[in-house]
């Protein structure tokens, strides 16, 4: 992608990746996909600014511990609070890098949106970065047995197309999406295609 081949990207890992850190494996996750990718865009093709956009049910807290104090990196999670793994708290700042916004059980599909649009777009606006990373769990579904919100694949299409139009106005477009939790495998299919019909430019 970002040799110009491709705009846009989508990562069907398995396992999942972001409750992992440095040093320590936790909730599925083994290695942190996202934070890979993050240092690869920096170290290996000298990227300055780079972003991490987590709209998985559950916090991203290994992302967010990785780049806590790097203020180069920005890690802004949606999710529902006081789930596993506990963490998110949208006192939980960082270097002024960290965006939390937690969500309580049942939000509405419609005040979840108007969350991420408030709270998430305006703050990935004004960081600009040079390349946006997603950390796209679909366990925000209303099927999904371990979340507890209310989103369909409507709105998982809806999430895709305003991060589009954040890489679009940052970074020239480039996106890069990577599969996290989901636990209805009907729900995964259904919101992860509508997700990846919006990145390859299909209505
Ligand atoms: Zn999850």
């Amino acid at each position: 992608m970002l040799s110009g081949e491709a705009q846009n990207a989508f990562c069907a890992v398995r396992p999942p990746g972001h409750h992992a850190a440095v040093n320590n494996t936790m909730g599925f996750c083994i290695f942190n996909n996202v934070a890979v990718g993050v240092e690869q865009a920096r170290q290996v093709h000298g990227l300055k600014r780079v972003a991490v956009v987590d709209i998985d049910v559950h916090h991203g807290n290994g992302t967010q511990t990785i780049f806590r104090a790097d203020p180069n990196v920005m890690v802004a999670s949606i999710h529902q609070s006081l789930i596993f793994p506990k963490t998110g708290a949208s006192s939980e700042t960082g270097a002024g890098n960290i965006v939390n916004v937690p969500l309580g059980r049942k939000t509405s599909a419609e005040d979840f949106c108007q969350a991420f649009k408030d709270k998430i777009v305006p703050r990935l606006m004004e960081f600009a970065p040079e390349l946006l990373f997603v950390s796209a769990g679909f366990d925000a579904h209303k099927r999904d047995p371990l979340g507890d919100q209310r989103l369909v694949n409507a709105d998982f299409a809806w999430l895709t197309r305003e991060l589009m139009a954040v890489a679009k106005a940052c970074c020239g477009g480039r996106l890069v999406s990577v599969l996290e939790g989901g636990y209805d495998p009907e729900a995964v299919a259904q919101a992860g295609a509508a997700h990846v019909s919006e990145l390859m430019g299909h209505r």
